[in-house]
């Protein structure tokens, strides 16, 4: 994060999956918004509790991050915690994890954020 200013082209991309979800185009179980972050269950789920909470805004991913999206990012790892506390999940641990790019597993351009719970994590992930 070295510019303070977020990067250009944030607009909503209508090819893009996660923007047509925030925009309702595309259904999705909601389980948390607020003016800068949603969340919706996952449709595969990898874990008895696998939401993804994600930026109402397009952002690529997490490499395009700056840190004028600091507020944004409290806004949504409070809103996963909040999430964990209200399922249960808090106690025994849960993950929170964002993938980047091909390598990293990313299959939707639009940052998200992973929370499962509900099961033991190993590490390193594969
Ligand atoms: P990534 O692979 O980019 O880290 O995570 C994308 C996630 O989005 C995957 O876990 C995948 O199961 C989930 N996903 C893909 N399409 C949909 C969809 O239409 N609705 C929901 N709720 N999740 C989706
Ligand atoms: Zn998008």
């Amino acid at each position: 994060m070295t510019e303070s200013r977020p990067a250009a082209g944030r607009e909503p991309d209508p090819t893009c999956l996660f923007c047509r979800i925030v925009a309702g185009d595309i259904a999705a179980a909601r389980v948390h918004e607020d003016d800068a972050v949603i969340a919706i269950r996952d449709i595969a789920p990898r874990a008895p509790t696998h939401v993804l909470f994600l930026p109402r805004e397009h952002i690529a991913s997490a490499a395009e991050l700056t840190t004028a999206d600091g507020p944004m990012l409290g806004a949504l790892f409070g809103a996963a915690a909040d999430f964990a506390r209200r399922e249960g999940l808090a106690d025994a641990g849960y993950r929170m994890v964002t993938n980047i790019g091909q390598w990293g597993g990313q299959t939707v351009g639009h940052l998200h954020v992973h929370l499962l719970g509900g099961r033991s994590m190993s590490w390193p992930p594969g």
